[in-house]
């Protein structure tokens, strides 16, 4: 069977939400940044336009229809392969969901757009926001984020300071390192001095973990981010590994619902069995199975092993 949806994709297990069922309302890749770690390749259409990228009324039918099946999910969430807040519909899905479930929802933005009202209200009916912040300085922003040229780092920190004030939900701080790009001692105090501002819920510290937009780009070690997250104080954490269902059934998995999310990020086996919360073996043999009909790739990065759609 195919997936039914052109929107949404999961429930998958997130690193730190559960079973997330995400919400892509932007075309692909269309984001303010351009990563160097970005795990969905390099930035196509850079853009602080905010627009009608899709048509609402299309995504709530999914919801409504995803809702109707009943299936176990932790959080509703927006992501995918660009920045959600680009797009101007994403308040009004926000508030419909709220009308129609109890299931929370959650919002991963890169923050940059933080500083403009119509944003900040947009998100105020949400339950969890995670937005970024890889740097302060502004050479460092521009090396890590490669932001569209209209983004200003201290106005983007301002932003977040702001709606952290109005906004009543749960505020995470998100901070990704990358060795030799962001991890000077200097970039880290100012990050510090940056999440004392923001007073977040909470700090989530991670590093690259899948395959990057720009070859090379590497992780930091976990003696480095342990020092760091002490250096962060008691909010912070590193992010650790999914937290999703650990059983295993014998359900099959659709090829297109595998595709799906391949199409959405590199992943490996052990995170796809989580997500659809099947066997291992069942999903390693269908997996290469795809791969020998030249549907999906497979390839290595940090002594791991990704599949992902050409
Ligand atoms: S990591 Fe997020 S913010 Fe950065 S380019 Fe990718 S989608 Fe945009």
């Amino acid at each position: 069977m195919s997936s039914p949806y052109k929107y949404l994709f999961g429930p998958v297990a997130s690193r730190r939400l559960g079973l997330s069922l995400g919400v892509d309302i932007i075309p692909f890749k269309t984001c303010t940044y351009n990563c160097v770690y970005c795990e969905c390749g390099p930035t196509t259409r850079l853009t602080v336009e905010r627009r009608s990228w899709v048509k609402p009324e299309e995504v709530l039918a999914e919801i409504e229809h995803f809702l109707a099946r009943q299936i176990p999910t932790d959080f509703i969430t927006f992501s995918g392969s660009g920045e959600p807040t680009l797009n101007k519909d994403i308040g009004w899905l926000i508030s419909e969901i709220k009308k129609r479930t109890n299931i929370p929802v959650s919002v991963l933005t890169n923050g940059s757009l933080l500083w403009d009202e119509s944003v900040r209200q947009a998100l105020y009916s949400a339950d969890l926001v995670i937005p970024s912040l890889d740097a302060v300085s502004d050479a460092v922003f521009k090396r890590i984020n490669r932001p569209h040229p209209a983004l200003n780092i201290n106005t983007i920190i301002d932003g977040i300071v702001t709606f952290r004030r109005e906004f009543q939900g749960n505020l995470w701080l998100e901070i990704l390192l990358c060795k030799g790009i962001n991890d000077a001692s200097d970039e880290i105090e100012r990050l510090a001095d940056a999440i004392q501002r923001i007073n977040p819920d909470k700090v989530q510290v991670g590093t690259v973990v899948r395959p990057p937009a720009v070859p090379g780009i590497k992780p930091v070690d976990k003696e480095f981010l342990e020092d760091v997250v002490n250096q962060f104080g008691d909010k912070a954490e590193i992010i650790g590994l999914p937290a999703g269902s650990k059983k295993t059934s014998e359900k099959i998995v659709s090829d297109n619902d595998i595709i799906n999310l391949l199409r959405r990020r590199p992943t490996t086996a052990e995170e796809l069995g989580r997500a659809f919360d099947v066997s291992p073996e069942l999903l390693a043999k269908q997996l290469y199975q795809l791969q020998q009909r030249g549907k999906i790739l497979v390839f290595q990065f940090e002594g791991n092993t990704f599949y992902k759609v050409k």
